[in-house]
């Protein structure tokens, strides 16, 4: 049986939170039981973009800060991650605070610009993958999620923490490559299960519900949450925010691949219940996949929620426009001068939502279409997750 383990920590300061930290670590062993004196961890958080604690959107250092001190008294050395949807990694770490918390502690930003290639034989959607080449030389890694719902998962957690093992634009090619939802999920999962990291902290203690993972609003829930199981702690976290397990494709393809467990998870520490909040705002609606095909195109434009941008919040930036992944893009400026926000073209739009994602003005909303609630009113979609496609043998 998968335990995981939930501890209470009213706010982020720094106290506290290393408290915190040691409680929930010896509640399931101690750091003895994820490393040995001497190996070399790497610890993951999620910087998705160079934003600071305030906007929620990224690891507080105050947890990952915590988190190293607990494994350095443990023995480990230590470097830590991450590579960003935009910004460098360093500029995201400085950002988000937890480069100064690393400088301090001594512990190196390994490289998450360049990366090598890999063939993973046990992968179901993807058997190959270009993943940092900092994760290479350490013996092991410790994923520090933040709670934050999401666009195109529902919710950020445990095993999406790892698609920042993908460097740089390396990660919007692999949007292109799997517009569907569900595929995107199974590759995330085969990415999890071939980095396999030994120990997830997550924070919880200001989680993001709304527009998420950047643009949503912070949300006290007091909570930091430890497995060796992802798809436990996702399942876990997602019973808090009342959100079925089974509508987030990565806690389900998670159980099927065999990478943990939804079911019959033990839970330690403080009471469950003390956590529970069913009115965190976050999309309760099943994934729905996106086909390719022109016909099927139409189709996803009337199902499919679909980004738009707020104009009187968007500065013209252009991030929108730099990330987004297709070609031709899916949205533009109408004109070179910037005058008026980029214009989408959703008949190209592969609804990846990194436009969403990226926005550094929270300028970009999604918005589900009008033939889709009342389908979701009627009941008339599909509310589980499909199982995975079987590729047929030649
Ligand atoms: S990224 Fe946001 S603020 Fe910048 S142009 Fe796009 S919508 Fe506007
Ligand atoms: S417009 Fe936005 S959601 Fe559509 S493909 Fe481009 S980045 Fe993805």
């Amino acid at each position: 049986m998968s335990k995981v383990a939930l501890v209470r920590c009213e706010d982020y300061r720094e106290d506290k939170v290393l408290q915190a930290v040691e409680r929930g670590l010896d509640l399931l062993g101690g750091p003895g039981a994820f490393l040995r004196p001497g190996e070399k961890i790497l610890l993951k958080p999620n910087l998705v973009a160079a934003d600071p604690p305030e906007r929620c959107s990224t690891t507080h250092p105050a947890v990952f800060g915590a988190v190293a001190k607990v494994l350095q008294k443990a023995g480990a050395q230590l470097s830590y991650g991450d590579s960003p949807g935009f910004h460098s990694p360093g500029a995201a770490a400085k950002a988000s605070g937890i480069g100064e918390v690393a400088r301090a502690l001594q512990i190196p930003l390994a490289d998450f610009v360049t990366g090598r290639t890999i063939f993973y034989q046990e992968g179901i959607q993807n058997k190959r993958f270009v993943i940092a080449n900092g994760i290479f030389a350490q013996d092991g890694l410790v994923s520090l999620p933040k709670l934050k719902t999401h666009g195109f998962a529902r919710m950020t957690g445990c095993i999406k923490n790892q698609f920042g093992c993908i460097p740089g634009k390396l990660k919007g090619e692999m949007h292109v490559k799997l517009p569907s939802a569900l595929d995107f999920s199974r590759m995330l999962v085969d990415l999890n299960r071939y980095i396999a990291p030994r120990l997830y902290v997550m924070d919880g203690i200001l989680a993001m519900e709304g527009e998420g993972p950047r643009g949503g609003t912070p949300k006290p829930m007091r909570v930091l949450l430890f497995s060796a199981d992802p798809v436990a702690l996702d399942a876990t976290v997602c019973r808090m925010i009342g959100l079925d397990p089974a509508l987030v494709p990565t806690t389900v393809y998670g159980q099927e691949t065999g990478m943990g467990s939804m079911e019959g998870v033990e839970l330690v520490g403080d009471p469950f219940d003390s956590f529970l909040d069913e009115g965190f705002e976050v999309k309760r609606e099943p994934v729905k996949p996106y086909r390719k095909g022109a016909l099927l195109k139409a189709l996803n434009n009337l199902v499919i929620p679909k980004p738009y941008i707020l104009e009187e919040k968007c500065v013209k930036c252009g991030v929108c426009v730099l990330m987004c992944p297709v070609k031709p893009k899916a949205l533009q400026f109408p004109d070179r001068s910037r005058k008026t926000p980029p214009v989408y073209h959703y008949q190209r739009c592969i609804r990846c939502y990194c436009c969403h994602e990226l926005c550094p003005k929270s300028a970009i909303r999604l918005q589900t279409p009008v033939l889709r609630r009342a389908l979701d009113r009627l009941g008339l979609v599909q509310g589980k997750v499909s199982r995975p496609r079987r590729k047929k043998r030649r």
